[in-house]
């Protein structure tokens, strides 16, 4: 944890900012939790992989982080904060997801996300983080559980044409930015083109009159204004980050995400297959 955190947070709240604190829970104490607490957060969000320590320490490599964030977990709830606990389906924790959705429930957090999308890493190596991406047949296992088939709704409908039309895409540098430690103003934590920096420039100069590569991105409101995905067929079930897919693609963005495809794919096959068992039979 920077040791300007809370300065950090103090004079965001002063400004007038919520603020929503993302952490691993591992370096949470008693006297943290009471600090932040004081400075009441919208929300304090951990991520946790399984119910199983044994699981949990090793894809965190971190021996003991488990316990850790389980105390850490309690202690904010017993400070009356909001805790989200997110986790991210994959190899290694596809197997236990029951136990660690009864876990969340015993534990009695705000809410508790599950994604199964793995992101590339910051540097540019995606290779070691899509090791643990689920491929096409345990996605579509996965979302074939009863737990999660509800959700498998197509965002829109029609034709790919107009369903493009109809779905925005993503948001960056619209309704929200991020600077990192160097003062360095990105349009999101994955679209590592840089915007300027706030330690040189006021941030509404930086933020207003961004380069023509970020004009660029701006202008991108819906799938219909990306080349691949104004006519994909699966459109109405992809949810597409540039971020991701400037990682993924390093800097060729516009085009199809490859690991959204596959959960796209998965999504529509089972939904297509349990609207044919939802239809009446006649004869
Ligand atoms: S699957 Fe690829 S081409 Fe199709 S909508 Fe998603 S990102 Fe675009």
């Amino acid at each position: 944890m920077r040791p300007d955190f809370f300065d950090i947070v103090e004079h965001a709240k002063s400004r007038g900012f919520v603020y929503r604190v993302y952490t691993n829970g591992i370096g949470l104490t008693a006297d943290k939790v009471r600090r932040l607490a004081a400075l009441d957060p919208l929300t304090v969000e951990l991520s946790i992989f399984s119910a199983d320590p044994a699981v949990h320490d090793a894809i965190t490599r971190v021996p003991g982080s488990f316990h850790r964030l389980l105390r850490g977990v309690r202690q904010l709830k017993e400070a009356g904060l909001r805790v989200y606990l997110k986790t991210v389906v994959m190899k290694p924790n596809v197997a236990g997801l029951a136990d660690l959705r009864k876990l969340g429930r015993e534990l009695d957090v705000f809410t508790h996300i599950f994604s199964c999308e793995v992101s590339p890493r910051i540097d540019g190596d995606p290779h070691r983080p899509s090791a643990y991406q689920l491929d096409e047949d345990e996605l579509y296992a996965y979302l074939a559980h009863d737990t999660w088939r509800k959700q498998l709704l197509p965002l829109a409908e029609g034709h790919p044409e107009d369903v493009a039309r109809q779905r925005q895409s993503g948001g960056p540098a619209v309704n929200g930015g991020c600077i990192d430690p160097y003062g360095t103003l990105f349009p999101c934590i994955a679209f590592r083109v840089p915007l300027g920096n706030v330690r040189e420039r006021a941030f509404r100069d930086v933020w207003f009159a961004p380069p023509p590569a970020i004009r660029e991105l701006m202008a991108i409101q819906s799938y219909a204004d990306l080349p691949e995905c104004r006519s994909c067929e699966l459109n109405g079930f992809c949810n597409r980050c540039h971020g991701d897919a400037m990682l993924e693609r390093k800097g060729d963005w516009q085009n199809c995400r490859p690991r959204a495809r596959r959960i796209a794919a998965a999504e529509r096959k089972l939904y297509q297959l349990l609207s044919k068992e939802a239809m009446p039979r006649h004869g």
